[in-house]
């Protein structure tokens, strides 16, 4: 019986099964296509998930193969705002990379760290029981885990079969996107669109990087089976509707919809199968959040499902996932929401646009939504206590290095600038760094494996009495 079966190898899927395997979980990806899209979606990565790749030793390769723009964070529904200088970040740029090349990168290092990933395997049925999960693939296999995650994404169907309700919005809007050739010289692409955009911004067309155009226009109607992707005819149509050139386009690369359906599932969880991503949460793409916060959740789940495989989690450790993360998701359902209205042609959606523009050059709102689309500014509920406890730990400088060097293998981390603190008991899962230069507003913080302070102080016995909270029985 294999530990966890994540059904869905996309960015979610992916970046779950490694952080399960830097525990040594055993894992299994499930993905029903046989080959990687070439469709791309997401365009970028923000500060925190930047933040994350740096935590997990992924970094170089990302900026290997993407492009940093300092000036894309702080943009609000298109109001170009640049976010405070001193934004709580050593990472305060937009990383530009593909959603292929995520998911390329994101694979290949579940796969180095020993997930086994089976492609063209499509989950078609899920049963659980008190020791484990069965799960039927459409080829017949059946096959068992102790676990099971649903990381397939927005028409999740381990989400439909555990009958896990998904309130929300149905879509009103349904946009077309693809990549392709065009006839039309660059100049007259970039003036029509200029022209077109003025009104009507959701409508974009512009050079892709790679010899081909990327545009996006809105669809004449919301789709019956959004599985069945746009021909190229209705491109051309909707093209001319809306600019009154189709550009020439032609040998399209990719062709997909999308819609403002906006869902959030009631439950992360039943029993012994949980949800992440796209499968636990839908919104309009605009702001970029989705891909995101897929990584996110996965961060979060990650080594809390380790701790409970492996045997040491606390009671409450797995159900936290959801308390932590269903508010996350809530929040940025509704800012992609808003951003999505702002981008309206409409008079009343401009007028606040206008208004909104002005309330952004006052610095604390600046920052207020910086931290919203960047995601730094999350805080998770651990109580009263100072204004770090429950935020992550940005990278800071240390005696031996930097913080972030340090947490490559997902444990938990001791900071601690007195030296004279101790964590013995849990040195199986808890690192201890004493360096009494840290540039730390306290003698010493505890890092959850995912970066979030968990404590914060200077005496031993009131970190003995949190240590379990967080990290189980001394061993
Ligand atoms: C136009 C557009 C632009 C976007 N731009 C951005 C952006 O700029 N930034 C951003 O952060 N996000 C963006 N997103 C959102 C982002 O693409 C998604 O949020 C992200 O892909 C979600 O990742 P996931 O792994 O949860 O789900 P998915 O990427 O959907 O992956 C799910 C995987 O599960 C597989 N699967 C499905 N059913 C089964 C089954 N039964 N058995 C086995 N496998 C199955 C699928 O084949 C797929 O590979 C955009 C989305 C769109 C549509």
């Amino acid at each position: 019986m294999v530990d966890v079966i994540i059904s869905g190898g996309g960015p979610t899927g992916m970046m779950l099964a490694s952080e399960l395997r830097l525990h040594g979980v055993d894992v299994l990806v499930l993905e029903k296509d046989a080959e990687s899209t070439a469709a791309v979606r997401s365009l970028g990565l923000h500060p925190r998930s930047i933040e994350i790749m740096d935590q997990r030793g992924l970094l170089e390769r990302f900026l290997e193969q993407g492009t940093q723009y300092p000036g894309g964070v702080g943009h609000f529904a298109g109001i170009e705002k640049p976010a405070p200088e001193d934004l709580d970040t050593a990472h305060r740029y937009i990383l530009g990379i593909p959603q292929p090349a995520t998911d390329r990168l994101l694979a290949e290092h579940a796969a180095e760290l020993g997930a086994q990933i089976r492609r063209g395997a499509e989950v078609v049925g899920v049963e659980q029981d008190d020791d484990g999960v069965d799960v039927e693939l459409a080829d017949g296999t059946r096959l068992r885990s102790r676990w099971l995650v649903g990381a397939d994404g927005g028409r999740s169907l381990v989400r439909r079969l555990l009958g896990i309700g998904f309130p929300g919005d149905a879509a009103t809007t349904e946009w077309i996107l693809g990549e392709m050739a065009v006839t039309a010289p660059p100049e007259e692409i970039a003036a029509v669109s200029e022209k077109v955009r003025r009104t009507h911004k959701g409508f974009g067309i512009g050079p892709a990087g790679n010899g081909l155009h990327r545009a996006v226009v809105p669809a004449a109607t919301v789709a019956e089976d959004r599985t069945v992707p746009p021909t190229l005819e209705e491109f051309r149509t909707q093209l001319r509707a809306y600019a009154g050139t189709d550009f020439g386009v032609h040998s399209p690369r990719s062709l997909t919809r999308f819609t403002d359906a906006t869902r959030l599932a009631e439950r992360y969880r039943v029993g012994r199968v949980f949800l992440a991503g796209d499968a636990a949460h839908v919104h309009p793409p605009l702001g970029g959040q989705g891909l995101n916060l897929g990584i996110q959740d996965a961060f979060n789940l990650g080594w809390k499902l380790a701790a409970e495989v492996t045997g040491w989690a606390p009671d409450g450790l797995l159900d936290s996932y959801f308390t932590e993360r269903h508010p996350v998701a809530e929040d940025v359902l509704t800012i992609t929401r808003a951003q999505s209205e702002l981008i309206s042609p409409e008079p009343g959606p401009r007028a606040v646009r206008r208004l909104l523009a002005k309330l952004m050059d006052f610095e604390d709102v600046n920052r207020f939504l910086a931290e919203k689309t960047t995601s730094i500014g999350i805080r998770y509920d651990f109580g009263e206590g100072p204004a770090l406890l429950g935020r992550r730990l940005r990278d800071i400088p240390l005696s031996q290095g930097r913080l972030y060097e340090l947490t490559r293998e997902g444990r938990g981390l001791l900071l601690d600038a007195t030296g004279s603190l101790s964590v013995s008991g849990w040195t199986d899962r808890i690192d201890h760094v004493v360096d009494a230069g840290a540039d730390l507003d306290a003698p010493a913080v505890l890092l959850r494996p995912d970066g979030h302070v968990a404590w914060i102080g200077g005496d031993q016995e009131d970190l003995l009495r949190h240590l379990p909270a967080w990290f189980g029985a001394p061993s």
